[in-house]
Parts: structure tokens; C-alpha cells; sequence
């Protein structure tokens, strides 16, 4: 099987899952798609770029798929993800050869979608039930590979941004059991891995509409008693939801990293009520003076999306605004993208669309602040003396290894592969745009 994933984390975790459980009927992953007798491609719909990656993808997979055949052989072709959630029938009227589209509930079931595709053409885009909804707790097999993993606490979203598409191709949010989750850590950690990453599409309401279930925070007390658990990491969050029970994990969980990926958004009030975000940016910096008092070096990571229908020069102004009054270590910033199905379409029929160059330029202008901001962050790391949680070879240098700091920058510096896994001191000597230079502290 060859699986090639596109998006976040959550796709990311899926791929995990479909491996183990295909693993169950003797599929071996292979990374040369040309070797493959089954080619899933894990789709994103978030933006129409993503959404755009799965039909070169299938360009490349149809050309091995007719190769193979000409040898008398043949390929299962499978779509999933949100896309295959989202298009569905669509995807399969227009791939006459696509063997098997499925969506993101669908992954605990995709043994036997396999199965049955080898017989006939199967589409599997059904939600199911929330009482019905089992979370796989299958090991992704290559999890011995890092001694970093991910693990998630819930499906879906209950909340109605509405620029995003999210909650049409994950459905609603369904938190899952917080022992199953703790079973899985245990599980994690007894193969070497030393950083958890919960993860969600909003981790903050998590076990909020479950009687008896862990909140959030309490999850992440649970989590940091486990033996073999030294850092903890988490996304995303929501705002909103970020109460001061969180705030105080800052204080008390050592192994709580000082990174914390905070999506605004916008930094304009008007903006925010448009996109149904329920907060705004008076409470968006009160939150951040609370966590960074109580968690002084936290660095913060944020999600910025500009030229949002209706969103004005002064609107824009208030972004950029907030942008430097946070500081922010690193943003990920995007135009506004048009999503099929979403509320803000109609923000678009009124005529409040913001022209393509206007909102261009914005993101030139945002994005160019945030890499000065950023290189600022980098620059101040020189001379300090950073934790790092070792991860492997570095990608660029031969006899060089590379980790991760708490507040989840990129250090290479010359060490043994041997320490991987291991957290040692590195005194940061060099810093670059996104990745620092060290060396190892007796
Ligand atoms: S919180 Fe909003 S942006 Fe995030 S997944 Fe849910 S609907 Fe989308």
C-alpha cells in the first residue's frame, strides 16, 4: 500500500490508522507508489489549493495503475479525506476508475471497503451515529520510527466558522473516551515515544458535552502522570473555548511545552463576528497576558486569514495591528478561499467579496511582519540554552542531528543518532528564518 497525505494533522493521524488496520490483512506500506497493489490518497479540503493536489495526484496514480495493467497486473485506487467526503459521487462520475472513495468516519471500516472494492465500485460517505462511533485504537506502525506521536481526543466540530468547511467533511464533534485515549499514551510510550500531541479540531471543548468525561484540563493532567510522558503538545485550539483551567496547566505541567498554536484569524471585532469566531481581539489579548503570565517564554503560533469578505482597510489595519502587539513566533497565513457549502458564500452573493489584489497585497504585507517578528524570535534564542528532544538526523547536514526546542523550533547541532529520543542541553549559536544552529552542552 502506498498512502500519500495531504493536510493537517488529523489527516496525518488517519493515515496512521488506515495503515495499521490494512496491515491486519497483510498490506506493507511502501514509499514507491510503482510497487503499490493498493494507492489511497488522504485528501484536504480546507482550501481550493489542497483540494487541487488530489487531481495531479490522480494524474500520477492512473499513469502507474495503466502501467501496471499493461503488464496484466492491477492497482486498487482509493480517495479519502475530506475531498471524498465533500465530492463523493462526483469524484467517482468523473474517475471512472476510482475504486474506492471514502470519508473520515469511514476509516475504522476501511478493511472491508477494500474488500468489497476488489468486487465492485464502492462510495462510502456516511456519517455515523454518534452512539455508533468507534475510535480506532489501533497503533499507527511506524509510531517506533519517532519519539514523537500524535493522538487524537475527538472528531468533527461542533462550531460554525463560517469560512470553514470543516464540519461538512468531518461532521459533528464527538469526544473521544478519555481512557481510550490514556490506553493509547501508554501504549505510545512503551515504544519509545517521549511527546504526546493531542489533537483535535478543537481541543478546548473537549469532553464538554460527554456527562462524566475528563475536561480538557483535566486531560492533560492525566496525561502528564503517565510514566515515560515528557512533553506534551496540542492542537487546536479555539479562543473561545480556552478557559482558565488551561491557563493554570501552564503553571503546574512541566510537561506542558512553551508553544501554543492560538488561531485568531483576524484581529478586526467586525471581521471576527462575520466569521462566527465568538470571541474578540480585547478577549484574544487578555487571554495571551493571562497564559504568558503564567508561562513567561511561551511562544505563540497563530492562523491569519486575510481579504475575508467585507474586510476593510481599517479591518486589515487591526489585524496587523494585533499581529505585532501578540508578537507572534510564526503565523500561518492564507487568502480568503471560497469553500462549497460554507455560510460565508453569501457574504460573496451581497457583493462583499474583496478583490484579488487587495487581498494579495494584504498577505504580502502581513506575512512579510510576521518574518520579521520571526527572525526577531530566533535571534533572541542565540546564547541561550534550550532543551531538545532529539528526533533524528538532520535533513540538510550528514553527522549532524536535529530535535525540536520546547517552544518547537528546529535546532540542529553535532551529536550522535544514538541520543535520539533523548532530551539534552544545546546552546543555540546560530539562528536562521526557520531553524536554529547549537551545540551539545556537557
Ligand atoms: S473551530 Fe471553526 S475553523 Fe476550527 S474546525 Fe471548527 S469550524 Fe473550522
Amino acid at each position: 500500500m502506498h498512502i500519500r497525505t495531504f493536510g493537517c494533522q488529523m489527516n496525518a493521524y488517519d493515515t496512521g490508522k488506515l495503515k495499521a488496520l490494512l496491515a491486519e490483512d497483510g498490506f506493507e506500506p511502501t514509499e514507491d507508489m510503482a510497487d503499490a497493489d493498493l494507492i489511497v490518497v488522504n485528501t484536504c479540503s480546507i482550501r481550493d489549493k489542497p483540494e487541487q493536489k488530489l487531481h495531479s495526484f490522480l494524474g500520477e496514480a492512473r499513469h502507474v495503475r495503466r502501467a501496471r495493467q499493461a503488464q496484466g497486473g492491477d492497482v486498487m485506487l482509493a480517495v479519502a479525506g475530506c475531498v471524498a467526503q465533500q465530492e463523493g459521487a462526483k469524484l467517482q462520475r468523473r474517475y471512472k476508475d476510482l475504486d474506492l472513495v471514502f470519508g473520515p468516519d469511514a476509516v475504522t471500516r476501511v478493511r472491508e471497503l477494500v474488500k468489497r472494492a476488489e468486487h465492485e465500485r464502492v462510495l462510502d460517505t456516511d456519517f455515523i451515529d454518534a452512539d455508533d462511533y468507534v475510535f480506532a485504537d489501533q497503533v499507527d506502525p511506524d509510531a517506533d520510527a519517532s519519539p514523537t506521536a500524535f493522538v487524537t481526543i475527538q472528531k468533527g466540530c461542533d462550531n460554525k466558522c463560517t469560512f470553514c468547511i470543516v464540519p461538512t467533511t468531518r461532521g459533528g464533534e464527538l469526544s473521544r473516551p478519555s481512557a481510550q485515549i490514556l490506553e493509547e499514551v501508554r501504549a505510545l510510550t512503551a515504544r519509545g515515544v517521549k511527546e504526546i500531541t493531542l489533537i483535535g479540531q478543537n481541543v478546548n471543548s473537549y469532553g464538554l458535552k460527554v456527562a462524566g468525561e475528563r475536561t480538557f484540563a483535566q486531560l492533560l493532567y492525566a496525561v502528564a502522570e503517565l510514566p515515560g510522558v515528557e512533553r506534551i503538545r496540542y492542537t487546536t485550539s479555539h479562543p473561545r473555548d480556552m478557559g482558565p483551567d488551561v491557563v493554570q496547566a501552564y503553571r503546574d505541567l512541566p510537561q506542558l511545552t512553551s508553544h501554543l498554536h492560538l488561531p485568531v484569524q483576524s484581529g478586526s471585532d467586525a471581521v471576527l463576528r462575520r466569521m462566527k469566531r465568538f470571541y474578540t481581539r480585547e478577549r484574544y489579548l487578555r487571554l495571551v497576558d493571562e497564559l504568558r503570565a503564567a508561562r513567561p517564554d511561551l511562544a505563540l503560533s497563530t492562523d491569519f486569514i486575510v481579504g475575508f469578505p467585507g474586510e476593510s482597510d481599517a479591518d486589515f489595519e487591526d489585524t496587523m495591528d494585533l499581529l505585532g502587539a501578540v508578537g507572534f513566533h510564526t503565523s500561518f497565513s492564507f487568502r480568503y478561499s471560497p469553500r462549497p457549502g460554507t455560510p460565508a458564500l453569501k457574504l460573496i452573493d451581497r457583493g462583499d467579496e474583496v478583490p484579488a489584489d487587495v487581498a494579495s497585497a494584504r498577505l504580502q504585507r502581513l506575512q512579510a511582519r510576521q518574518r520579521t517578528l520571526a527572525r526577531a524570535a530566533m535571534d533572541a534564542m542565540v546564547g541561550t540554552v534550550q532543551q531538545v528532544l532529539v528526533e533524528g538526523w538532520s535533513r540538510n547536514d550528514p553527522g549532524v542531528i536535529c530535535g525540536r526546542t520546547g517552544t518547537f523550533k528546529t535546532i540542529n547541532f553535532p551529536g550522535d543518532v544514538a541520543l535520539v529520543g533523548a532530551t539534552v542541553p544545546v546552546r543555540v549559536t546560530t539562528a536562521y528564518t526557520n531553524s536554529l544552529k547549537g551545540e551539545a552542552v556537557a
